[in-house]
Order: C-alpha cells, then sequence, then structure tokens
C-alpha cells in the first residue's frame, strides 16, 4: 500500500517552465553564433548587471581572489579538492586499456583517451557553489585534459573570490566570470575571444542543464544535472528532526529543488511537517527551502522496504539517503540513483562538498541510464584492430559474404581485395 501524505506540483510546474526555459535557451544560442562578444556582453549585462573590460580574469585578479581568503578557508579548499582527487585517482586506476586476440590472429583492444578540452560549470546565481569547482576542474585534470576552462556568475556583483580560488587551486587553465546560458554558449560555441571546448561539464539551474541538453552533439557533456533532487528513505529507527533536517538541506538549494520522505513509518510521516514548520523558523535559507517544500515536497508512506525500493526506483533521484536499520539492503536492491547516501552517519551535504564522491549528479530521471560526473566521463573509450594475413582472409571470407547479405558492394570489394591477397580461407570459413 502506498499512501501519498503531502504531495507537490512538481510534474505541473516543471511542464510549464520547461517549454518557457527550452525557447529562452534556443534563442540566446542563435544570438551568440550569430554576434559572440557583442552577444554574451549583453546577454551578461541583462542577467546578471555584470560587463567588465574582460570576462577572462588576469592572474592579477586571480591572485588578488586568494588573496582575500583566510589561510583556513584555503586549506578547506584544500581539503576537499584532495578527497575528490583521491577517489577520481582510484577509479582512474580502475579503466584498463585492453588487448585480446578474439580469434587466432585477431587482436583487438580499446584505449582509454582523455577528451582534449573541457568547460567546467561552476553555478553561482543563489550560492557561490565553490565545490563544483572541485567536482569538475579536479576530476577533468586527473583524468588527463590538457586545456580545462572554468566559467562561473558574478556573485553580488564580483567574481567570487572563494569560486576564483577553488578554480585556480584545482588547476583551471582559463578562469571566466560568466554565467548561464551566456557561460555554456561560450564554452560550446565559442566567440572571437574564446576557443570553444569539446565537452561542457557542471551542474546548474533549469537554464544551464537546458543549454548544455541543446549543445548536446556539436560538444560532448556529462549529463542532465539540473535542479536538485532529494529522496530520504527512512523507517521507525530514523527521528523526525533529521529528515527535516535532511530534506530542508537540499530544499534551500533553489524554489524547484524536490525533497521526498518515502517512509514505512506512519508516527514518522506525521511528525516530520510539523518539524519542518519548527525548522523554518530559524533556518537562514527559509524563504528557498519553505517555498520548494511548499511546491515540490511530499511525503510518501509505504508498507515494506520493498515497496520503497520500487517506488525511489521509479523516482530515479539525483540524492538518495538511507535512514533505516539496514541500509545495505538498499544498497544491493537501489538500481536508479544519482548518488546513495548509506546510514544516519553519513548525509548528501558531505557529498555535495567534502567527501570525494562527484556531487554533479543525475536529475530529472536521467539516473536511469547515467550515473554523476566522474573521471571516466572526460575518458574516451577508443578500439583498434590488427590481422595477421591468415586471420585476414578467414574474416574477409565471412566479412564478403555478410556485405553481400545488405547490399553493400564496396565493402564486399574491401574484403575480397584481402581474401584475394592473404590466400585461402580454412574449410570451416
Ligand atoms: P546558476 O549559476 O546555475 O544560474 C545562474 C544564472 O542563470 C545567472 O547567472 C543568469 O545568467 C541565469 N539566469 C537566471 N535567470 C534567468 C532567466 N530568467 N533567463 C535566462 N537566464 C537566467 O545558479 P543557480 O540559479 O543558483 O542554480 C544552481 C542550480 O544548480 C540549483 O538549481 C542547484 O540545485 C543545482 N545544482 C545541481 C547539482 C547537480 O548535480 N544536479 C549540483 C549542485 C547544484
Amino acid at each position: 500500500m502506498i499512501e501519498v501524505l503531502k504531495a507537490g506540483r512538481s510534474a505541473e510546474l516543471k511542464a510549464a517552465d520547461g517549454r518557457a526555459v527550452r525557447d529562452t535557451v534556443a534563442g540566446i544560442l542563435e544570438d551568440v553564433e550569430a554576434r559572440g562578444d557583442a552577444a554574451l556582453r549583453e546577454l551578461s549585462e541583462k542577467f546578471d548587471k555584470w560587463s567588465p573590460p574582460s570576462f577572462r580574469l588576469s592572474e592579477q585578479e586571480i591572485e588578488a581572489c586568494l588573496a582575500k581568503l583566510t589561510g583556513r578557508e584555503i586549506a578547506d579548499i584544500c581539503f576537499a579538492q584532495e578527497q575528490v582527487r583521491r577517489f577520481a585517482e582510484a577509479q582512474k586506476a580502475a579503466l584498463r586499456d585492453v588487448e585480446v586476440e578474439t580469434l587466432p590472429g585477431v587482436t583487438l583492444g580499446h584505449r582509454n583517451l582523455p577528451v582534449e578540452s573541457v568547460g567546467c560549470y561552476v553555478p553561482g546565481g543563489k550560492y557561490p557553489l565553490v565545490a563544483s569547482a572541485h567536482m569538475g576542474v579536479v576530476t577533468a585534470k586527473v583524468a588527463g585534459v590538457k586545456r580545462v576552462i572554468t566559467m562561473s556568475p558574478p556573485f553580488d556583483g564580483a567574481p567570487n573570490p572563494a569560486v576564483i580560488a577553488a578554480m585556480h587551486l584545482g588547476g583551471a587553465d582559463e578562469i571566466y566570470s560568466l554565467g548561464g546560458i551566456q557561460a555554456i554558449a561560450a564554452m560550446g560555441i565559442g566567440s572571437q575571444t574564446i576557443t570553444p571546448v569539446a565537452m561542457i561539464v557542471g551542474p546548474g539551474n533549469a537554464f544551464v542543464a537546458e543549454a548544455k541538453r541543446q549543445l548536446f552533439g556539436r560538444v560532448g557533456i556529462d549529463l542532465i544535472a539540473g535542479p536538485t533532487e532529494t529522496l530520504i528513505i527512512a523507517d521507525e529507527s530514523c527521528d523526525a528532526e533529521m529528515a527535516a533536517t535532511d530534506l530542508l538541506g537540499q530544499a534551500e538549494h533553489g524554489f524547484n529543488s524536490p525533497a521526498i520522505l518515502l517512509t514505512t513509518s506512519r508516527a514518522l510521516a506525521e511528525a516530520v511537517p510539523a518539524e519542518i514548520a519548527r525548522q523554518l523558523e530559524t533556518l537562514e535559507t527559509a524563504a528557498i527551502a519553505g517555498k520548494s517544500w511548499q511546491d515540490y515536497g511530499q511525503i510518501i508512506l509505504c508498507s515494506t522496504d520493498d515497496e520503497m525500493i520500487q517506488v525511489a526506483n521509479d523516482l530515479a533521484f539525483e540524492h538518495v539517503q538511507v535512514l533505516t536499520k539496514n541500509p545495505d539492503y538498499f544498497l544491493t536492491h537501489m538500481q536508479n540513483y544519482g548518488a546513495l547516501f548509506l546510514g544516519a552517519e553519513t548525509n548528501v551535504s558531505y557529498g555535495d562538498k567534502v567527501i570525494g564522491t562527484n556531487h554533479t549528479l543525475p536529475t530529472g530521471k536521467a539516473a536511469r541510464y547515467t550515473g554523476g560526473l566522474w573521471v571516466g566521463k572526460f575518458i574516451k573509450t577508443c578500439t583498434y584492430q590488427r590481422v595477421t594475413p591468415e586471420a585476414s582472409a578467414r574474416v574477409g571470407a565471412y566479412c564478403s559474404r555478410l556485405c553481400a547479405l545488405e547490399g553493400f558492394a564496396g565493402h564486399k570489394a574491401q574484403a575480397d581485395l584481402r581474401v584475394r591477397r592473404y590466400g585461402r580461407a580454412p574449410a570451416d570459413a
């Protein structure tokens, strides 16, 4: 039995938003394509009231940002980057080149090659998302990307010093203070002064996510990493304070950040609304988190753990926290999610800011077909092959017949030439 105790308006709101966002993005991408730098400047002025002499920060401007941070702040950024680096390096080490003899004389292989140039977007509309710099820039550098450029909007009328420091300390090669659709367009399309990249990564609001989606094909993208979603799976072992704190902790991302409580405990489900109201009275970001909870928050009551897993797999949410007695049961059975947080001791905030797993994660049900950003997203797995004369004659005979089956005369000629040149195929061919 699945009972919805609080429904969100997410589907209805998202459909209307989606159409408007698609049209805005398409118009802006066309404008940047046609007018380059002039369009970027006008758009930045319009959306962010920001038009500096150059969007690219000079070495002196970067140094000035670093100088504004305390030693503690720099050390904290370095600590977080080291955690991201360690995990990314371990993941990279697990990626192996392959070479195998699949038939006598037929050698097939693949090499893992880094993308040559990447643009990392770092969100900065509502909060300066320092951690997104670690997630994009550090991971790209571990992958071996040669040119890593990075863009973030101004915050409170200027580049945010902590964001710029994190980009620089992470190893970015070019740093720009430009945000939103115009930043994605600058990285993907380029302009008179900005050389476009081969791939764009990073999270952002609905405009940023849609701009990446529309540019996909022309450039690579990591995934659709739009407005944050969080799902709490809890049983009677979880108390209302923890459930409410973890729901609001993610609802504060934006006005459209769904936070859902899925529970087998009616007592918990009934206690959480009052606890949320209580916590909103003192939460500094209550205006955003409260609105998001009101419009997008949900409470769903289930009878069993398996029912919760079924609902959670259908939701395919970005973040899934498991606050139950048996979190590993969910690790074994969950199929669709961006990142799992197992047990009350950890939480999404650790993943967002410091622990080392990547926080750029799939939203809008993209978790049905992809995980989050990781070092492998920056790496192309490219195949090659090598064949002995004997094997060429044998495979060529098969190939010739298969080409005839499809009507590909030119392909057949390629195969037939090898069969003639390298000898008769063995009897079984
Ligand atoms: P942002 O940098 O993504 O977007 C800000 C920019 O949006 C502004 O610079 C402006 O140029 C543009 N913009 C704003 N209103 C516009 C309009 N009406 N038309 C055209 N452009 C407009 O910062 P944000 O808005 O704070 O959003 C950050 C988002 O990133 C949040 O939704 C958060 O949930 C999400 N996020 C997602 C993940 C993930 O992995 N999925 C991780 C972290 C953050």
